[in-house]
């Protein structure tokens, strides 16, 4: 059945790649989005689509649809720490007001509502790797409070929410993603690492390299949030979703050299303050409750996101004999 489904930050990485999936299997779309970070380029090839709508607002500020609804996803905030820390006010404002009026809406056309929460509820955890039941370990006063404890904060309106019964409301918690559409400049490491080796440029390694990562590809993400929406039970517990793989920042970074073989060597850069140590999901309650795992490996995704940037930025990608190929 085709269903009217509203997706909020619907033009940023993994918004945009979510419109694609509903699109594709029939669905109408409303995509709202400031564009603070999102971009009109990941809404290209929707532009035309006749089951596609977008508003351009940011969500702290009343949403009003006077279409009917039967579906809301927020992915509305900014995701990577330079980003998300350039207005932390905003991006807290965002998470609370935001995720409040996108609620409310929901309830108002009774759309169920998914909640794009993070694997930065967290923190620098103490247990490893990191099941929905751990409460984490966040600095609520540093420089990434205003993403850790908003997303908390939000979760926690989700859940106070669906226990007075005023909707039906879901929560993924998500970490890390990467594929195309990534913004090049967006801070985050495979951005940084793919765009750095392609322009053979240093790749920036922050602190040793020994803190590690769980890098889950985009077309994973969003069929495991379509099936967190989709399940007829409300699991009423959040669920994490990610790539269980665990990689440092070294052997990522190692994994990149190898495969684009510029002369890009390592540099390293001061530690982000509060960067967490180790980061893994444990996704037995993903498998258990949704049936869905991850399926692409890093490596692969790696290659089809370094393509990907080397066609949208015009770079060659250099072949292991050291020539040039075109993207
Ligand atoms: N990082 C790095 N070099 C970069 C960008 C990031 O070493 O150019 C590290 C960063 O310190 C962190 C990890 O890579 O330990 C992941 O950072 P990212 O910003 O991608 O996401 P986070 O999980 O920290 O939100």
């Amino acid at each position: 059945m085709a269903l009217n489904i509203l997706v909020a930050g619907g033009a940023g990485f993994v918004g945009s790649h979510l419109c694609d999936a509903l699109l594709a299997q029939g669905h109408r779309v409303v995509c709202i989005d400031s564009f603070l970070t999102g971009s009109r380029q990941n809404l290209r090839p929707l532009r035309n689509h006749p089951g596609f709508t977008l508003i351009e607002q940011d969500i702290c500020d009343p949403v009003q649809i006077d279409l009917p609804l039967d579906r809301v996803y927020n992915l509305a905030c900014a995701a990577s720490p330079p980003r998300y820390q350039a207005d932390p006010v905003h991006t807290m404002m965002t998470c609370i007001s935001g995720t409040g009026n996108l609620m409310r809406l929901a309830a108002q056309h009774g759309a169920r509502f998914l909640q794009a929460s993070t694997s930065e509820v967290y923190g620098d955890p103490e247990r490893h790797p990191q099941s929905e039941d751990y409460w984490g370990n966040v600095n609520c006063t540093g420089p990434r409070a205003c993403y850790d404890e908003g997303k908390r904060a939000a979760e926690t309106l989700c859940f106070d929410w669906l226990r007075a019964g005023k909707g039906d409301v879901r929560v993924a918690r998500i970490f890390n993603t990467y594929g195309p559409r990534m913004q090049p400049d967006d801070g985050r490491i495979v951005s940084n690492f793919l765009v750095q080796a392609l322009r053979g440029d240093p790749l920036t390694v922050y602190g040793r390299g020994a803190q590690t990562r769980s890098f889950c590809f985009v077309s994973d993400l969003v069929a495991g949030l379509i099936a967190l929406m989709e399940i007829d039970q409300n699991p009423g517990t959040p669920i994490n979703l990610g790539n269980p793989g665990e990689f440092t920042v070294i052997e990522l970074a190692k994994m990149v050299q190898e495969m684009i073989p510029t002369r890009s060597r390592i540099v390293y850069r001061p530690l982000p303050t509060d960067d967490p140590q180790r980061r893994r999901p444990d996704i037995t309650r993903a498998k258990t409750i949704l049936g869905w795992e991850p399926k692409v490996p890093l490596a692969e995704g790696l290659q089809e996101t370094a393509a990907w940037f080397a066609l949208t930025l015009g770079l060659d990608v250099p072949s292991r004999s050291g020539a040039l190929v075109r993207a």
